[in-house]
């Protein structure tokens, strides 16, 4: 993909909104590229299609069934990297395996408030006088279905006149179907939209990006957790992470402690052990292995940094794997996070917000800032499993925002407050950023989000975002490590 969403638009009629989006295009105001005007038989559509450029098919559709045609259909669009269908003027009933295949990526305009009055063009409009309706208007929807059903995305509305003809409600509606769907679209690739059930959530494509709440999100999934706890729990034997601390970090303090309370929350018994700053790696690697080999100890994790003087990496690779919660085991990443292994917390986490998005990741382009063990690497690893193409970038990359500035997906975990800017961001991206710094008293990311919240399509906040969501999700692995033992009953 090269970062402009490729739309293919199936027409049938007139194709009147289909002159109106290629003039949008053409003065730059669609954040889409009309690829493709496909027909099921020759029409003014595709005319208008073909004298604009846009290559335009006509695919005969005589003797042949529904779903056999839109077999033919979903060919032709695959071919071109459609990433949105927009049907204006189709005057064909899709087929369900169809309709499911692009659940979501289906878009319809009509010319009325729908669901009032199904139907088409001036036959609407009578039937809209006809009720006495005080207004009318146009509705742009997701198709599910039926043609003239699905989630609805836009409605605009018009007055209708006590004098209003059929003919005059149309010249009205019309000019707001061409908005409408130039809205629509634009929301959509700037990934401004998302479907929960029948709702569409649409945030304001001009001003800012949705905002991805860690907090509420992470409250959810320790719910979760702890109803999926209570339901596997044997009294007898109960989960328990250990903490491992050492030395006096301040912002180390705080989080074994939030740690600590969310795991109680669940129902997970945590305890801190805080080590002196001059804890020798021996003496460490020691309790380690003392926690490895506890039949009661569900989970065990060191909380970083360590002091200098101790080699982080040899001392993770103690961690047994099938304890190993917050997954930094390097083991556990030479091993792609195969089981007995775990996601590392924080890579979870934004994998997690990521998913809330409702982004479709397979084959976006992605952009990964840092290349830590504990952050960079593993987020980069999740979303190539997810089929994003990912380019890694590193204090020493030359121009960031080559990689950065078409990346679908934009991850930030360097440790620079406030660094990145609505410069280093694509219109409508997602940008997770899971900074943690300490500016002026306050604590930042490393983006800088008044100037990019204006740009992006989702974004999480610092604090409030990646944060919360990594207590979460080491709870969860807590859990799924204390069902493993229970299922494997799992010895010292
Ligand atoms: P780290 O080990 O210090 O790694 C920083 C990475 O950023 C390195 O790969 C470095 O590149 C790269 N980098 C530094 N400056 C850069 C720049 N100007 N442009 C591009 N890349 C740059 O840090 P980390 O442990 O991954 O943590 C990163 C941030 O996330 C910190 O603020 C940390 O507090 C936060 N964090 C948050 C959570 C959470 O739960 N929310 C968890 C862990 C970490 P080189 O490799 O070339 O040096």
């Amino acid at each position: 993909m090269n970062g402009v969403l490729k739309i293919g638009v199936l027409a049938s009629t007139n194709g009147t909104d289909l002159a109106s989006l290629i003039k949008f295009e053409k003065e730059g105001k669609l954040d889409a590229r009309i690829a493709l005007v496909l027909c099921n038989k020759e029409c003014p559509a595709a005319d208008k299609g073909r004298k604009a450029g846009i290559e335009a098919l006509v695919v005969e559709s005589k003797g042949k069934t529904r779903e056999e045609f839109d077999e033919l259909v979903a060919k032709e669009l695959e071919k071109r990297g459609i990433e949105l269908i927009v049907l204006i003027g189709y005057m064909r009933l899709l087929s369900t395996p169809f309709v499911r295949k692009y659940a979501n990526k289906i878009i319809n305009i009509h010319p009325s408030l729908l669901p009032d009055f199904p139907g088409m063009d001036l036959d609407v409009h009578s039937a809209v006088i006809k009720n006495g309706r005080k207004t009318s208007g146009c509705t742009l929807h997701f198709v599910d279905e039926g043609t003239d059903t699905g989630p609805i995305i836009i409605q605009k509305t018009v007055e209708v006149a006590n004098d209003e003809t059929p003919e005059s409600l149309k010249k009205k509606i019309q000019p707001l179907e061409a908005i409408a769907l130039l809205e629509g679209i634009n929301a959509f690739s700037q990934g401004k939209i998302r479907v929960e059930g029948r709702k569409v959530l649409l945030s304001d494509a001009n001003t800012s990006a949705v905002l991805l709440d860690g907090r509420k999100l992470s409250e959810k999934c320790l719910e979760e957790s702890r109803k999926k706890l209570e339901k596997i729990l044997v009294k007898e034997k109960p989960p328990v992470l250990q903490v491992i601390l050492v030395g006096d970090d301040a912002a180390s303090k705080v989080y074994v402690k939030m740690k600590k309370k969310a795991c109680e929350k669940t129902g997970i018994a945590a305890n801190i052990h805080h080590l002196g700053g001059n804890t020798s790696e021996k003496e460490l690697i020691e309790l380690v292995e003392e926690f490895n080999s506890d039949e009661k100890t569900t989970g065990l994790m060191i909380q970083l940094p360590l002091p200098k003087h101790i080699d982080t990496r040899r001392v993770l690779e103690k961690i047994r794997l099938e304890k190993d919660v917050d997954g930094l085991n390097p083991a556990n990443l030479a091993k792609k996070f195969e089981k007995p292994g775990f996601v590392p917390a924080t890579a979870k986490a934004v994998m997690r917000l990521i998913e809330e998005t409702g982004v479709v990741l397979e084959g976006k382009n992605a952009a990964v800032m840092g290349r830590s063990v504990e952050v960079g690497v593993p987020v980069r690893e999740l979303l190539v499993k997810k089929k994003c193409v990912v380019t890694t970038v590193h204090s020493k990359t030359e121009n960031p925002k080559l990689a950065t500035g078409s990346a679908d997906i934009l991850v930030v975990a360097i440790g620079r407050p406030n660094l990145v800017d609505a410069s280093f961001v694509k219109s409508g991206a997602v940008v997770i950023d899971v900074g943690i710094n300490k500016l002026d008293g306050k604590l930042v990311g490393d983006v800088d989000f008044n100037s990019v919240e204006k740009k992006a399509g989702f974004i999480t906040p610092v604090p409030g975002g990646v944060g919360p969501m990594t207590i979460s999700m080491l709870v969860e692995n807590v859990v799924e490590a204390y069902e493993n033992s229970l299922q494997n009953g799992l010895k010292a």
